[in-house]
């Protein structure tokens, strides 16, 4: 057999990864503990119809990394993993799945915690919660895109305010895509400080929505990134930060939710020299996971909002130390990830 795991450019120093085989429920899932430095692991657990196993262990590394670097800029007290089932979230869901899943995660012990995540739901995680206690997001106060969301848009103000030396939004133009969870209430927090917002998403009905109650202009799909705006806010799909799209970005900022916005590192370099500034992904976005975990942690709920504000401070602490030392701003907020979780 072909070592592919070890091998994989994601494996990166993985503490751990467990592969769960539970033939009654048919469950068939991988655990990802990438770092437990800071704290138990934590990180979503994704249902996909993933076409090959290989391609689904690619994909939890890929995302389980990601939560360290996401957890440890946030400051939050938790390390980073993830876990993924194989599987379609329409046709294979049943509680005994998700309860075998609380199963193995009982056997690790805390060193991972779930939540919900692409595929899964509040509901799955409370048939998870049958079994172990290591979960999290289990909706008790709801749906975390509102913090994802005020983190976006005080990481946009600590942008606005390296890149053009301003303190207010006020008749800044914002090319948002995606008018979902977070695309829309980033909107709205936009509208109110007085930007004007133009528009793009597949569904028709946050479309009139944003034009009637923000009076957003709308713009077809594909024309977003040919917006003469200030800010691009990606808030739909990752990698739209690609070598298409940039010879096309008017932007002097990108500031929006979106996982995995650049479509390879070397993005990152390009948009430096392009003089565009970006707030990395995994930084800015990292709002809901902030909220998810205090509620995971029973730490004071009123404290949250102060916590997700710190992200302005971190990008701006960010932005400031790529300009003196030359990087793009995505290197930086690795190096500060990693001071963070990498054992001195
Ligand atoms: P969502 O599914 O609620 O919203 C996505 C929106 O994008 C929808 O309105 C959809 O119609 C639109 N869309 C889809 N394809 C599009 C296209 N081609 N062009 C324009 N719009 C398109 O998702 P969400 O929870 O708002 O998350 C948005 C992004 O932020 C995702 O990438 C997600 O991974 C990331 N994110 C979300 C959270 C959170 O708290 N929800 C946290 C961190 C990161």
């Amino acid at each position: 057999m072909t070592a592919f795991v070890f091998n994989e450019p994601n494996f990166d120093a993985h503490e751990q990864v467990v592969f769960v085989s539970e033939p009654k429920s048919g469950l068939k899932a991988i655990i990802a503990v990438h770092n437990t430095h800071l704290g138990p692991a934590m990180g979503g657990c994704r249902m996909w119809n993933y076409a090959s196993e290989a391609e689904a262990v690619t994909d939890v590394l890929r995302l389980s990394r990601g939560m360290t670097y996401k957890n440890a800029v946030a400051g939050l007290p938790i390390g980073g993993g993830k876990s993924v089932i194989i599987g379609n979230p329409k046709t294979d869901k049943t509680p005994a799945l998700f309860e075998a899943l609380g199963e193995a995660l009982e056997r690790l012990g805390g060193r991972y915690v779930t939540a919900e995540d692409v595929g899964t739901s509040p509901a799955d995680m409370a048939h998870v919660a049958q079994k172990t206690s290591f979960v999290a997001g289990l909706g008790a106060s709801g749906d975390p895109s509102p913090f994802t969301a005020l983190g976006c848009f005080v990481g946009a103000q600590a942008a606005v305010k390296h890149q053009l030396k301003r303190d207010s939004m006020e008749g800044l133009i914002v090319a948002l895509q995606g008018l979902g969870h977070v695309g829309y209430d980033y909107a709205r927090r936009l509208h109110a400080a007085g930007a004007k917002l133009v528009v793009a998403d597949i569904d028709q009905a946050a479309l009139e929505r944003a034009r009637r109650e923000l009076g957003a202009e709308v713009v077809p799909v594909d024309s977003i990134y040919d917006v003469q705006a200030d800010i691009y806010a990606p808030c739909a799909l990752g990698a739209t930060l690609n070598p298409n799209t940039l010879s096309r970005l008017k932007a002097k900022i990108v500031a929006g939710a979106a996982n995995n916005q650049l479509a390879t590192a070397d993005i990152g370099e390009a948009l430096r020299q392009k003089g565009i500034l970006y707030a990395p992904d995994f930084v800015i976005n990292a709002g809901g996971i902030i909220k998810v975990c205090y509620e995971y942690l029973s730490k004071p709920e009123a404290d949250v909002e102060a916590h997700v504000r710190q992200i302005g401070d971190t990008l701006a602490e960010v932005f400031a130390r790529a300009e003196r030392e030359g990087l793009p701003t995505s290197v930086v907020a690795d190096r500060v990830a990693e001071q963070r979780f990498k054992p001195a």
